[in-house]
């Protein structure tokens, strides 16, 4: 029987030492690091060296630790830590593509993605198709001969849809020249997309991953042969653009990294109450982990079974009009914040056509099927998650919702 893949354990296992036996590894507070010989030096320039550190927007020790971690959670060959979710994703979309080549994404990503890829990518004459990522017949027929990426999310932002990384990987490997890249920042540990046959997954760290709100950061995990190619001196993005992380924020997230498995368990835990709770209220909810959402058996068969559902849940108020005051209420009654972001121990709750898909255009959100009052809740760490669920519903009331 296959050994089944257990990204939690898989960090576990690592043992990483800091110079004086540390259990927790030192950190490297240099941005310059000493040769001992200069035959070394100069065969580090050229991809030839023994692994001595040149300099820390190339790689750096406190970096090191945190891409092995990362590259341990997805089963990757490496990974490289970059300074937000947006660097990791535009770098390696920037590596894999050049001036006339053409992309085809799931319409429904982070509006930031959304936006660099149609609108930014415009300068280097890099044609996108935007299909809709479930219909996978779509993505078939999008394919051309330049195509060099095909993007998506593993759960899409903000419409919860699931990506079927198996299939969309045997499109991709059918057509031989293009790489599949997958956003998995929705859902660590619950997916292991490179697992699923993605080529290079990436990661906004700034969410579930480090899930403490005070930093932004992001990954790259993929083969050494990707990673290498990012990380040229002569032509790669990652050393070429500098999006490197500050490698005192590496040392935090490596930390917060060993309670993801815990906190992705009870972020899951608190968001099927609340999905329980609205459905039985009678809301117009989408969870994946309930059945009536379209790729739930999906998601159940590709998921690591240990981690739940996910923390994201939403509710379509159908109008911003109703969506405004509902999240003030629940503001002002401490169900959690109004922010954007995710993956946070308290509640965040906001209107994603107005505020992290602003970038769609409305008649696109519309045709997406994106609802104007689609409130998106990442669900927090509440111990109490029943007096959460009862201030929904008390909300609701006080507005003649229910
Ligand atoms: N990917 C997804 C799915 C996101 O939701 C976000 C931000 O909200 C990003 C990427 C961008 O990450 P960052 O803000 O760390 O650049």
């Amino acid at each position: 029987m296959k050994k089944k893949f257990d990204p939690a354990t898989a960090i576990q296992r690592l043992e990483q030492f800091g110079e004086f036996g540390d259990v927790n590894p030192s950190i490297t507070d240099s941005a310059t690091f000493t040769f001992m010989t200069e035959e070394e030096m100069i065969k580090t320039f050229h991809g030839e060296g023994t692994g001595c550190f040149l300099y820390s927007r190339h790689w750096n020790p406190s970096n090191r630790y945190l891409s092995d971690a990362l590259a341990a959670m997805e089963g990757t060959e490496m990974a490289w830590v970059t300074g937000s979710g947006m660097a990791a994703i535009t770098t390696a979309i920037l590596q894999l593509c050049s001036c006339g080549d053409h992309i085809v994404t799931s319409v429904t990503t982070y509006g930031g993605t959304y936006a660099f890829l149609a609108n930014f990518l415009k300068r280097f004459n890099i044609e996108i198709s935007f299909v809709n990522i479930t219909n996978l017949e779509s993505v078939r027929q999008a394919m051309r001969p330049n195509t060099k990426v095909v993007y998506t999310e593993t759960m899409t932002n903000p419409m919860l849809q699931i990506s079927n990384i198996p299939e969309l990987a045997k499109i991709v490997k059918e057509h031989g020249t293009a790489k599949l890249v997958v956003d998995n920042t929705f859902t660590p540990m619950i997916f292991s997309p490179y697992q699923l046959g993605a080529d290079i997954v990436v990661y906004s760290m700034t969410k579930f991953i480090n899930g403490k709100n005070d930093m932004v950061a992001g990954a790259i995990c993929a083969s050494e042969e990707f990673i290498n190619a990012i990380s040229s001196v002569n032509d790669g993005t990652a050393m070429l653009l500098g999006p490197v992380l500050d490698p005192l924020r590496s040392s935090s997230v490596l930390k917060n990294l060993a309670t993801l498995h815990i906190r992705m368990q009870k972020h899951s835990e608190n968001a099927m109450y609340l999905a329980r709770k609205f459905k039985e209220i009678g809301l117009k909810f989408v969870y994946p982990g309930m059945p009536e959402h379209p790729q739930y058996e999906l998601m159940t068969q590709l998921m690591n079974k240990d981690f739940g559902y996910g923390g994201m849940i939403a509710i379509d108020m159908e109008t911003p009009e109703r969506a405004a005051p509902f999240m003030e209420l629940m503001q002002r009654k401490g169900v959690g914040y109004h922010a954007v972001s995710l993956g946070y121990f308290k509640t965040l709750f906001s209107n994603s056509g107005k505020s992290t898909s602003s970038e769609v255009p409305e008649e696109i959100q519309k045709e997406m099927g994106l609802s104007p009052g689609l409130v998106r809740f990442s669900v927090g760490l509440d111990h109490d998650i029943e007096r959460s669920g009862e201030l929904i519903v008390e909300t609701l009331k006080e507005l003649k919702y229910i």
